[in-house]
C-alpha cells in the first residue's frame, strides 16, 4: 500500500476545540476513514505566516498507509476540515484545520521544468523546478509545492520520516530545511514536549 507524508495544521479554535484539540480531531478522523497513521510527530509552534495578524500556528505530520488514490485521499481532506470547522476563506488566512499531503508514495504530479533561455533557472525555482499552480485554485501538486521552504513541515517529517527523500530534489527534510529555509523561521519553530498538553 502507498506510503503518505501529511502535514496538519490549526491556528484558530472552533466552538468546541482549541488548536490541539483540532489536530486530534484530524487524526481520529483519518483513523475514523481507515487511514490508520502508522506515526505521528510530536506538536510544533510556529509564528502565522500570512495577512494581518494571526494566532501562532500548531503543526504535526502524520505517516499512513492508504488505499485511496491522491485524489480520494485528498476528497476525504476536505470533507475532515470541513467537519472541523473550516469554511472557504482568506487564502492563507486562519482556519482550525488544515491538511496537506506532503508525499504520496514519491510520486510527482504537476512540477515543471523551469530552465529559461541558456539554461537559467527561473526565480523561486529549486533544483531547476517549480509547482504548476498557485494560489487558492491549483491542480493536486506532489510533492506539495511549497513544503520545501517550510520549517514547520519539514521539522516534523524530519522527526518521523529519516529515510524520506524529496522525490525532485532527491534531499532529506533536514537538507531542505537547510538549504531553503531562513535561520530565524527555523529557530521560531518550536517543538513541544508533549502532544496532548498544551
Ligand atoms: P498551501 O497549500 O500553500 O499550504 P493552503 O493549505 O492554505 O495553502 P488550501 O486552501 O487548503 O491551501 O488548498 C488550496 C488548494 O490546494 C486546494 O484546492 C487543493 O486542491 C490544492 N492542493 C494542491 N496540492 C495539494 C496538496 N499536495 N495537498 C493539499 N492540497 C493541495
Ligand atoms: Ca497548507
Ligand atoms: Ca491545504
Amino acid at each position: 500500500m502507498p506510503n503518505v507524508l501529511l502535514s496538519l495544521g490549526s491556528n484558530t479554535s472552533s466552538i468546541t476545540l482549541n488548536s490541539v484539540g483540532l489536530l486530534t480531531f484530524g487524526v481520529d478522523e483519518l483513523m475514523q476513514a481507515g487511514q490508520m497513521p502508522l506515526i505521528v510527530s510530536s506538536l510544533y509552534r510556529s509564528p502565522a505566516v500570512g495577512p494581518g495578524y494571526q494566532p501562532d500556528f500548531y503543526n504535526a505530520a502524520a505517516l499512513i498507509k492508504t488505499s485511496l488514490s491522491p485524489l480520494k485521499l485528498l476528497k476525504l481532506i476536505k470533507q475532515i476540515e470541513h467537519a472541523a470547522g473550516r469554511r472557504g476563506a482568506l487564502f492563507w488566512g486562519p482556519r482550525p484545520l488544515d491538511i496537506d499531503i506532503i508525499d504520496y508514495n514519491g510520486q510527482v504530479l504537476n512540477w515543471r521544468r523551469s530552465h529559461g533561455p541558456g539554461g537559467v533557472v527561473a526565480p523561486g525555482a529549486i533544483a531547476g523546478w517549480r509547482p504548476l499552480g498557485r494560489g487558492k485554485v491549483r491542480p493536486l501538486t506532489l510533492p506539495h509545492g511549497e513544503m520545501q521552504r517550510r520549517v514547520f513541515v519539514l521539522k516534523p517529517v524530519a522527526e518521523i520520516a529519516h529515510k524520506w527523500r524529496h522525490p525532485l530534489f532527491k534531499l532529506d527534510a533536514n537538507h531542505l530545511m537547510a538549504l531553503c529555509c531562513s535561520p530565524l523561521a527555523i529557530r521560531a519553530t518550536e517543538k513541544l514536549e508533549k502532544f496532548w498538553q498544551v
